[in-house]
């Protein structure tokens, strides 16, 4: 099959040409005569099968060829995206695919000013990529109408929701004029997201390029077990001895992250975070560095997790495992992208074991673990089946130490502290998924 086929126009196959894609991808074979037609869209993929331009290409060929010129603060096609970095990256697709149309695309997010973003708004946007709560504050300053939207594009629908988005959502659907197409991404279905897409799509092809819920087949993965205070060590220690080259690592909270970059720093690693305490120029200019590989160790928490387009990333470490399963299987997305092999590596402690499970369940495949040499836990991780079961309830941590001696320092010169035990994660996600609504209610019936 070739995207000619598909009926895309000469201006998207020449920019296509230029990327070299030679073949669609499933998704893209599948969701793009379906837009091109006007059809509403579900599509369950996740992120490194292509449903960017699977959404992007058929849209910016509507857009030229069917509707009126935008108008002033107007957009006529709208992708809602979790998180800024997400929101730049499909603009980057937006931009690269639609280089030869005469459409405008931009994109609009928080944690950067909002006067340059309602400037460009006045002369009216074709593709407007936004996230929620950003998008809800120009459309409450009239910075931004949808009275000529044509189309709306909610990408990983799920972890907007999870990022708590509900409340923005609900308030921007009823915004939306009725008539118009709809395409809804999404890596998970849950029930919440099932019911979201009822009450927003008619007639939906269904489009499902993966097994649900499963994790990017061509990534291998595994675990190390090790102790909670011994994880910053024998993610050195591996990095030197297995030679990594670059390397993606997910920690928990924000704190771990700063801790594990100053530990990589000072021993000479090019090393760079992305967290949410950061300022949005510092989390772009640290994935760009990534990217042009002028960083080593890219430390991030799951603000990165999505929408990273790092081509050929070989290997991911969760230095923590996520605390939503689900996040799991969208860190690990970061690797083994369009065909290529990666490898995503755990590093586990008995106190993760019900993560553990909640992973394994959710993805139906049982984490192989293998052993570290002078890493062996002490608290040993409990064994566990697909299904989520723990098979034997974590020890309670007993004190192995001889009375009077030291406790036993960790391989190595480098301290690492108490920085796992921090917990200044957010709480996310519990206050989401309450809301039942979305969409439909009418404009300005909230309480
Ligand atoms: P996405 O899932 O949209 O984030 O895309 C994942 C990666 O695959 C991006 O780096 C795209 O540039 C690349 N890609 C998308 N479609 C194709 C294709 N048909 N052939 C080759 N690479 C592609």
């Amino acid at each position: 099959m070739t995207f000619a086929s598909l009926g895309l126009i000469e201006p998207l196959l020449r920019s296509l040409a230029g990327l070299d894609y030679q073949t669609p991808t499933p998704v893209q074979s599948q969701a793009i005569p379906a837009v091109l037609k006007g059809r509403d869209l579900m599509a369950a993929a996740q992120t490194g099968t292509g449903k960017t331009a699977g959404f992007a290409l058929p849209l910016l060929q509507r857009l030229t060829l069917e509707g009126p010129q935008v108008a002033s603060n107007s957009v006529r096609a709208l992708v809602l995206a979790p998180t800024r970095e997400l929101a730049e990256q499909v603009l980057q697709s937006f931009l690269v695919y639609g280089q030869h149309l005469p459409l405008s695309c931009y994109a609009v997010y928080g944690g950067v000013s909002i006067n340059p973003q309602m400037m460009k708004l006045r002369k009216g946007v074709d593709v407007l990529v936004a996230t929620p709560g950003r998008l809800l504050d120009l459309y409450r300053q009239n910075a931004v109408r949808f009275n000529q939207l044509q189309c709306l594009v909610l990408d990983e629908a799920d972890r907007m929701l999870d990022l708590g988005f509900a409340r923005e959502l609900d308030e921007l659907f009823s915004a939306l004029p009725k008539k118009r197409q709809t395409l809804l991404f999404s890596a998970t279905f849950s029930d919440v997201i099932r019911q979201m897409a009822g009450e927003l799509l008619r007639d939906p092809l269904s489009v499902e390029v993966s097994p649900r819920n499963a994790a990017a087949k061509s990534v291998k993965q595994w675990l190390i077990p090790v102790d909670k205070k011994r994880k910053g060590e024998l993610f050195l220690h591996l990095l030197q001895k297995k030679r990594w080259g670059q390397v993606l690592v997910f920690a928990k909270t924000r704190k771990g992250v700063d801790q594990l970059e100053q530990e990589l720093l000072a021993i000479g690693v090019a090393a760079d975070s992305i967290h949410g305490d950061k300022p949005q120029p510092a989390r772009l200019r640290a994935l760009e560095r990534f990217k042009a590989g002028e960083v080593q160790v890219l430390v991030a928490t799951d603000v990165a997790a999505r929408g990273l387009d790092i081509d050929d990333l070989p290997l991911v470490v969760n230095l923590d495992l996520p605390i939503n399963a689900e996040d799991y299987v969208h860190r690990i997305g970061r690797t083994g992208r369009a065909g290529a092999t990666g490898e995503a590596i755990s590093l586990v402690c008995a106190d993760e074991v019900e993560q553990l499970a909640a992973i394994e369940n959710l993805t139906q495949q049982l984490i192989k673990r293998v052993d570290e040499p002078d890493f062996i836990p002490d608290h040993r991780v409990p064994l566990t089946a697909v299904g989520g079961q723990v098979l034997k309830k974590p020890k309670k941590p007993k004190q192995k130490l001889i009375p009077g001696a030291a406790k036993p320092a960790g391989k190595g010169n480098i301290h690492l502290g108490r920085w796992f035990e921090e917990e200044d994660a957010k709480p996310k996600a519990k206050a989401v998924r309450k809301v039942p609504s979305f969409g439909g209610k009418p404009k300005g019936g909230k309480k």
